[in-house]
């Protein structure tokens, strides 16, 4: 009986399974098309400086199913990334934050993540040329957000990677910092504009000395270093005062607005909704 009962169990855990690889193998097939359907969007989410100023907007791109409704990137770009799709979508995205960010009534920075793969392709730099030129914003508005995984995997090319696109006049920022490999090596050897300390550290501000003793040493590195810091992730107004007090120079958080549409009025009640504190 017992055996016979193991026996249904792995039987439904084998189709589960079968259920799991049909999903991935059907949005794989869908993710391809994606693009060219026009599935996929935009949104934006604010960054701020300490004193209130609105300085920049970060790209976030969702994917619209037509079947399974919204689908946020952490999960979508991974199977792009490994079913061979993210190329076609990381130019879409490029090529979309820069031609909106063109058409903003202010001329803020637009902060783009960029996968490992579009890091690594060979013409990165002229890709971001041709994003510059087709939408016609300043080199100096737009920000590539890298994570610490491209860096380390071979440092020479990831250098020349960073000197050719640094050579446009575009900004690079450190995403997700702290999570990764956080060699201090890196720190020194590349040109980065600005360091995002990751939400984790930010979410336990507060509660845990711990994350506060982090949090302290990356503002003080990276200032050393005469590079600003931003804080990721930020939810409530304790997290806020503790930033402040440490020293960080720009935050970004649901507290002070969360990913979405970009309707003018909101760009101008995002600049004004802290601008007192
Ligand atoms: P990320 O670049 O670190 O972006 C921050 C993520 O944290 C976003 O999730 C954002 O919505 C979320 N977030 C922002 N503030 C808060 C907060 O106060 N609390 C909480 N709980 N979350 C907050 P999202 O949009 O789901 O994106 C997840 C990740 O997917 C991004 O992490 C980025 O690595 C990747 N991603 C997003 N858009 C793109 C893209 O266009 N291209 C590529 N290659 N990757 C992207
Ligand atoms: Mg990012
Ligand atoms: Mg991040
Ligand atoms: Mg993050």
């Amino acid at each position: 009986r017992a055996k016979h009962e193991g026996r249904g169990a792995i039987r439904l855990f084998t189709s589960a399974m079968d259920q799991q690889l049909r999903d991935r193998r059907a949005l794989e097939h869908d993710l391809r098309n994606a693009v060219e359907r026009g599935e996929l969007y935009l949104e934006y989410q604010p960054q701020q400086h300490r004193d209130g100023t609105l300085m920049a907007y970060e790209a976030l791109v969702r994917w619209r199913h037509p079947v399974r409704g919204i689908i946020p990137p952490g999960e979508f770009i991974p199977i792009a990334e490994q079913s061979g799709s993210i190329a076609e979508i990381d130019d879409w995205v490029l090529m979309e934050a820069c031609r909106e960010a063109a058409s903003w009534d202010q001329p803020l920075r637009v902060a783009v993540n960029v996968s490992a793969a579009q890091f690594r392709r060979e013409n990165l730099d002229g890709q971001v040329r041709r994003a510059l030129r087709d939408s016609g914003l300043a080199a100096a508005r737009l920000e590539l957000e890298i994570t610490e995984g491209v860096l380390i995997e071979d440092m020479s090319r990831a250098k020349r990677t960073m000197q050719s696109l640094k050579a446009l006049g575009i900004l690079i920022a450190l995403d997700d910092f702290g999570t990764g490999y956080s060699s201090l090596s890196y720190l020194e050897a590349f040109p980065l504009d600005r360091i995002k300390i990751d939400r984790s550290f930010v979410a336990s501000l507060g509660q845990s000395e711990r994350s506060l003793a982090i949090v302290r040493a990356v503002i003080g590195l990276a200032h050393g270093l005469g590079v600003p810091v931003l804080a990721e992730g930020i939810e409530t107004e304790t997290q806020m005062s503790v930033l402040v007090q440490e020293g960080c120079d720009e935050m970004q958080g649901y507290l002070i607005g969360r990913p979405g549409s970009l309707a003018r009025s909101r760009q101008s009640k995002n600049a004004s909704r802290r601008a007192a504190s």
